[in-house]
């Protein structure tokens, strides 16, 4: 990302939070932003993209993620079930864009993680991606995963000195996690590999006091923007009724999510849900111990949602109801 495009990012986001121009947000919304989405949802055989949760634990508690909110009980997804499902996934390679190997959880607190890699790049899949705050990442870890042959992963660095990361994810040590990410970097340049490529995020935030440029300055010279490597600002969500950052433009409903269209969650227990937000895993459409990601994506249950998103009727989705992805 460019300081350009990420100083346009900061005021398109300073101008979210003018009250006077709700009504206009709300407008582009309903009538420019979901003629848009409606010209994106043919119907698809199979999920163009499919997130598989290994784990729904996690060795942190950030300051922006409802950790302490979660009731489902916590687990590591069965080899057996992920061998499973990707090798479906391997059938239907043309259409799956992407995998994901995690969703609500640190995905390196599993010990066979190298493995499901391994798998689902032996299996064929295209573009295999994970998120990490990276506090596990070992340089021994570091070599298992590009050994293994990981596309892509994304860092989540909220913090742009040890104060600062500290207080926003609670449980992770500054000092710690920095070693292990410039050490990734040197340990892939001296394997003279390609991939994986790295987009390391950062979230500005009160706890982190909002340092953007701190934040560019601290990794502009550790990655390597030849292989792909990024840095991205992100934006504050509210994890549907997990917290209460962004203040829903309008009470209305206005916005088609396109989340059934373009993606399947499977959580570490089997059970799909519709989208990452839905951490309690409260808006089930099925389970992959029972039925295959094709039935699941075809599912009468699946194209009820796909008509009620497309038209605005969330009622029967609690989760939504809350999300300020759709106000
Ligand atoms: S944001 Fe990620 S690293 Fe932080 S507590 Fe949530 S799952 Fe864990
Ligand atoms: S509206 Fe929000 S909670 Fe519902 S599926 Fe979309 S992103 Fe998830």
């Amino acid at each position: 990302m460019t300081l350009t495009s990420i100083a346009l990012k900061e005021r398109l986001r300073n101008l979210r939070k003018n009250r006077l121009l709700h009504p206009l947000a709300f407008f582009v919304k309903k009538y420019i932003y979901n003629t848009y989405v409606k010209s994106r949802t043919a119907a698809t055989n199979f999920p163009p993209e499919v997130w598989i949760e290994n784990t729904n634990c996690c060795n942190a508690e950030c300051v922006m993620c409802p950790r302490e909110k979660q009731t489902r009980p916590l687990g590591i997804m069965e080899l057996s079930l992920f061998e499973k499902l990707i090798k479906e996934i391997s059938k239907f390679k043309g259409d799956v864009r992407r995998v994901h190997l995690h969703n609500y959880g640190e995905p390196l607190l599993d010990k066979e993680f190298p493995i499901r890699i391994r798998l689902a790049k032996d299996w064929g899949i295209e573009h295999v991606y994970f998120v990490t705050n990276a506090s596990l990442l070992t340089p021994e870890l570091s070599r298992e995963i590009i050994v293994a042959g990981l596309d892509e992963f994304k860092i989540s660095f909220y913090g742009t000195d040890k104060k600062t990361y500290n207080d926003t994810m609670n449980g992770l040590d500054y000092d710690k996690t920095i070693k292990n990410v410039k050490a990734f970097f040197e340990i892939r340049k001296d394997m003279k590999s390609l991939k994986p490529m790295v987009v390391i995020q950062y979230i500005p935030q009160t706890k982190n006091q909002s340092r953007i440029d701190a934040f560019l300055n601290l990794f502009n010279d550790v990655i390597d923007k030849n292989i792909g490597d990024s840095l991205n600002i992100c934006s504050l969500h509210n994890y549907a009724d997990g917290r209460y950052y962004v203040k829903n433009g309008s009470n209305k409903i206005s916005t088609i999510c396109r989340f059934p269209w373009a993606t399947m969650v499977i959580l570490q227990d089997g059970n799909v849900v519709i989208c990452c937000l839905d951490y309690n895993g409260v808006q089930v459409v099925g389970d992959v111990n029972e039925n295959t990601i094709k039935e699941i994506w075809n599912s009468e249950q699946y194209k009820k949602i796909r008509s009620d998103f497309k038209g605005l009727r969330y009622s029967d989705y609690p989760v939504c109801t809350k999300c300020n992805v759709i106000h």
